[in-house]
């Protein structure tokens, strides 16, 4: 029922592991980069977060955000191995204090234990000579931060990517903001992006441009509609058709409508 994928990419090493692979992708991935980790996958993914982790020594955990299906190890891994964990100065107090989690969340990732996380610099330098930049990319999450290691043309996007056609907004989300870190990225010269839920892209650089160009679109086409004058329901089921498991699971958390709402609001 579980997933675990072992994926490795040039001097990328990363695992794939997620409770459910059936009706909606769960599967999160953290990658490694010598004594280096980005993510910690979700708690109730432990065990095979546990075996990748303790294959090598780890220095330190880079969080690209707090969401639990990205910081759920954190405190296992720190005090498993020592390692100092990093992340967004915003991300510090959800991660020293907990939020709290909806229903789907714990179902499908577990809860994160509570832990000290210290805030990153902008440049990191790691042990094996990749250097990594600290990218501000709020959005999807105030605190979503990319990672980039431009000699080697490689962008850790947490989830700032997904997918190239986006088709639900979770709330909470700012549609504005991810449209302007969206542009910001694609400023920085990067190849290959990896991705927490989709995985290694190799052209990443052109996914996340189709993604930023799809999104205008969609916006565009809403206000269309709306100039037409059809109402908010109408608009989501013309260009998204209507919601489902997606928004189901997730206590309609998620939804199609969300997506449009933003769009007309921008
Ligand atoms: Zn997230």
């Amino acid at each position: 029922m579980g997933v675990t994928q072992h994926i490795r990419y040039q001097g990328v090493e990363g695992l794939r592991a997620g409770r459910f692979n059936r009706g909606v992708n769960t599967a999160v991935t953290c990658y490694r980069l010598g004594t280096t980790l980005i993510d910690s996958g979700s708690a109730n993914c432990w065990p095979q977060v546990r075996s990748f982790v303790q294959e090598q020594p780890l220095r330190q955990l880079l969080l690209t955000h707090h969401h639990e299906d990205h910081s759920g190890n954190a405190a296992r891994i720190q005090q498993l191995t020592g390692a100092r964990v990093l992340a967004d100065t915003q991300a510090l107090q959800p991660l020293a204090d907990g939020w709290r989690l909806q229903p789907y969340q714990h179902l499908l990732f577990g809860r994160p234990q509570k832990l000290v996380a210290e805030p990153v610099p902008e440049r990191i330098e790691l042990d094996n000579g990749y250097r990594l930049q600290a990218i501000a990319t709020p959005g999807h999450a105030a605190d979503l931060i990319c990672y980039l290691e431009a000699e080697q043309g490689w962008l850790f996007t947490g989830d700032l990517f997904v997918s190239e056609r986006t088709r639900f907004l979770r709330q909470g989300e700012d549609l504005g903001e991810q449209l302007r870190s969206l542009k910001k990225i694609l400023d920085h010269d990067f190849k290959t992006i990896f991705c927490a839920h989709r995985g290694l892209v190799k052209d990443g650089k052109s996914a996340l441009s189709a993604k930023l160009k799809n999104l205008e679109t969609l916006c565009e086409q809403s206000h269309e509609l709306r100039r037409q004058g059809l109402s908010l329901s109408r608009i989501t089921h013309r260009l998204l058709g209507p919601e489902n498991l997606v928004s189901l699971i997730t206590g309609y958390q998620f939804t199609k409508r969300n997506l449009i709402r933003a769009c007309l609001r921008l």
